[in-house]
């Protein structure tokens, strides 16, 4: 059924292949051993504080392991609110100086569900970035004949004034939804004049905080967590399985607004709560970040070690403002090439394309982590540079 789609993709270059990394004692991270026993550095771990491996959250796993056991036993909405999710709750909005929080299982579902309840059930204009994520984007799209939504051009403020003033009604909601800090690029949101344009047409804003959190701001709270602007955000979004290096999502914003997505979210109603362990790992990482700064300050510091390097072998990089350092290669082909040179040279970076990323825009999406030693670092910029040279050159 499926299989001349799949061969188009093959044709394309655009075919998905899964790179099974094992742990192992002998390869500590950021080193995995490939399915081929050899060792391999990854760079581009989204993993991006190295806090999968903080031995508090592992000791509070384990702890909650003995207690509660491997699984949650139920939905939020039955049996499956334990404690520990409510602390985390209380932590997260506390975190972003708002009312009350919500996780979810995932950062995929911490956007699609709220998309999904204020544009279906409460009617909701919709306002996204061009480059917002798939997860907003399928949120938007599940009811497509009923939602009313508009897409304004990356980062552009203008765009988004024209939209606002051309769409805006004093009968319906709206709501403006972009990102801080933007995966694929690495480029930030011009924040304040975003939410200042937003309000003036009356919208309610949410922001994705997704890449930002536990990395960014004086506790991990993010980029809005040293703006002016924090508390005119409505909503932010924002995820565990990054910054705080474990899994899940979650929202945190005015009680009224998490509650109708608590009430009307069947993404968060209908399924499995995150286990028990997983919520006390995270938690401990949060409450972690919010007093230990070293592992942001080491993340800034191997990161300007990768781009230093990358700026003298002459390997261009799309913005360097951010931990994300997203180097153009444009054709896909050329992408993978480089992307399996480079595991065989003993570093695994996945090759970005469409839809990822759009066609013929094809990049590595190089990451660092302070896990990282310098050694590692000034090895693998040197191979790639060779790889570069040879194949984009
Ligand atoms: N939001 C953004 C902006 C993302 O980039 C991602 C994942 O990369 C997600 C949400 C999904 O988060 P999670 O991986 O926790 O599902």
């Amino acid at each position: 059924m499926c299989v001349g789609a799949l061969d188009q993709q093959k044709a394309e270059s655009i075919y998905r292949e899964f790179t099974p990394l094992i742990g192992d004692e002998s390869t500590p991270f950021p080193s995995f051993l490939g399915s081929d026993g050899r060792k391999v550095v990854t760079f581009c771990s989204n993993d991006y504080l190295a806090m999968s491996r903080s031995p508090r959250a592992i000791s509070a796993a384990r702890k909650a392991l003995e207690l509660e056991g491997v699984g949650a036993g139920g939905s939020r909405n039955i049996g499956g609110t334990r404690k520990v999710a409510e602390e985390l709750e209380a932590e997260l909005a506390s975190l972003h100086v708002k009312d009350a929080a919500l996780i979810f299982n995932s950062g995929y579902l911490a956007n699609f569900v709220p998309m999904k309840v204020i544009s279906k059930r409460f009617n909701a204009i919709v306002f996204s970035d061009q480059q917002n994520h798939r997860s907003i984007i399928d949120g938007l799209d599940t009811y497509k004949a009923g939602v009313d939504k508009h897409i304004f051009q990356h980062n552009d403020v203008d765009d988004l004034r024209r939209l606002l003033k051309q769409h805006c009604r004093p009968d319906r909601p709206a709501v403006v939804i972009f990102e801080s800090l933007y995966s694929m690029e690495g480029d930030f949101s011009p924040l304040a004049e975003i939410v200042t344009v937003s309000k003036e047409y009356g919208a309610s804003v949410f922001l994705n905080e997704v890449h930002a959190v536990g990395v960014m701001g004086d506790e991990g709270g993010g980029v809005s967590s040293a703006s002016e602007v924090l508390k005119d955000l409505d909503l932010v979004i924002g995820t565990f399985g990054k910054g705080y290096g474990t899994v899940g999502g979650y929202i945190a914003g005015q009680s009224d607004i998490v509650d109708a997505i608590r009430c009307f979210g069947s993404g968060l109603i209908f399924t499995t709560a995150l286990p028990p362990f997983l919520v006390a790992a995270t938690l401990t990482n949060v409450r972690h970040l919010r007093e230990s700064s070293h592992e942001r300050t080491a993340l800034i510091e191997k990161s300007d070690l990768l781009k230093k390097r990358l700026a003298e072998f002459e390997i261009p990089i799309l913005f360097d403002c951010s931990h994300i350092l997203a180097a153009p290669i444009g054709d896909e082909r050329a992408t993978l090439e480089i992307s399996a040179q480079l595991f065989d040279a003993g570093y695994y970076v996945t090759p970005m394309r469409y839809p990822t990323v759009p066609r013929g825009d094809g990049r590595l999406r190089l990451t660092v982590t302070p896990a990282h030693t310098d050694t590692q670092i000034e090895q693998f910029a040197k191979a790639l540079a060779g790889i570069y040279a040879r194949v984009v050159l």
